[in-house]
């Protein structure tokens, strides 16, 4: 089986240290079972998105010499994809239309471990037939979803009394993150996602819908996290510092370190940094702890 892996970047802000950290693993771990390494911008979330972002990314990811294999697939491109897997769940039952606005579903869910699990109000109902958008959901059962992960271990979660039904379709018809991420790995004849641990959570539910919609499923490697001293993931909202890319080689090379590869680093450039990576790369080197960095 050839390994295809994948970066799949949301442009909601310039690539830093946490999501540098995601591109050099799943590339390594690609490059070392000589598999292709693809870039999938997930521009889904228009109001989050920020102009420019897309490009300034592979503009970074390009200076630190991780080159990509293919065409960059953008997400904002590919509805035709996600209606078709949502007409395939809807021919077979798996999903149903909700009328609840936010509101609703905050007073009368209960608290998941990712939000607040849906009381499954409109589920039961008949769908109606007014002028109000409706989301869409998909059903969710009480069989537990258990898989391994390749640094987290054996994970299980029960997505009926954990999650809850979810939304695929928003009702500003914005697709849901957990679709399209399922149906465009499938596209991409992905067989292996290297990504941070914070999407550890949502696994199960991607899990699920590639096997309602019959997709093989990837293997799995979540990265613990970046986190800043207060214990938060670097992002755009815990201000995660640019990347300063006239000192790149340092950069990749405390990367490097966080992802355990024997020292010492030799000091090159990035591109002989990383081919020098590829060969020492061993992923179960990763240990689940969460990494501070300044
Ligand atoms: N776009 C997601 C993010 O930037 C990553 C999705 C994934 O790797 O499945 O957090």
């Amino acid at each position: 089986m050839q390994y295809i892996g994948r970066f799949a970047p949301s442009p909601t802000g310039h690539l830093h240290i946490g999501s540098l950290l995601t591109a050099v693993a799943s590339f390594l771990d690609a490059k070392a079972n000589n598999g292709k390494w693809l870039v999938r911008m997930e521009d889904l979330d228009k109001p989050r998105e920020v102009k420019g972002a897309a490009d300034d990314i592979l503009r970074t990811l390009d200076a630190f010499s991780l080159h990509w294999d293919d065409c960059v697939v953008y997400q904002s491109q590919r509805h035709a994809l996600y209606r078709a897997a949502l007409d395939e769940l809807q021919r077979q039952n798996l999903v149903y239309p909700c009328y609840c606005s936010r509101k609703t579903v905050q007073e009368n869910g209960r608290q998941g471990i990712d939000g607040m699990v849906y009381n499954g109000n409109c589920r039961f109902r008949q769908p109606e037939h007014n002028a109000k958008q409706a989301a869409w959901r998909m059903k969710t059962d009480n069989q537990p979803i258990v898989f391994e992960d390749k640094i987290f271990g054996i994970q299980q979660q029960n997505l009926q009394h954990d999650i809850g039904d979810f939304v695929l379709l928003r009702a500003d018809g914005e697709w849901a993150y957990q679709l399209a991420v399922v149906v465009d790995d499938f596209h991409q004849g992905v067989t292996h996602i290297v990504r941070g641990a914070d999407l550890l959570v949502s696994t199960p539910r991607q899990i699920y819908l590639a096997g309602c919609l019959k997709y093989s499923v990837p293997q799995y490697a979540h990265l613990p996290l970046l986190t800043n001293r207060l214990g938060q993931k670097w992002s755009k909202q815990t201000l995660a510092p640019c990347l300063d890319l006239s000192n790149k080689e340092t950069l990749l090379k405390k990367v490097l370190v966080y992802l355990n590869l024997p020292q010492p680093i030799p000091d090159e450039h990035c591109a002989n940094l990383l081919q020098w990576a590829v060969k020492h790369w061993k992923i179960n080197r990763i240990c689940r702890q969460f990494i501070i960095s300044e």
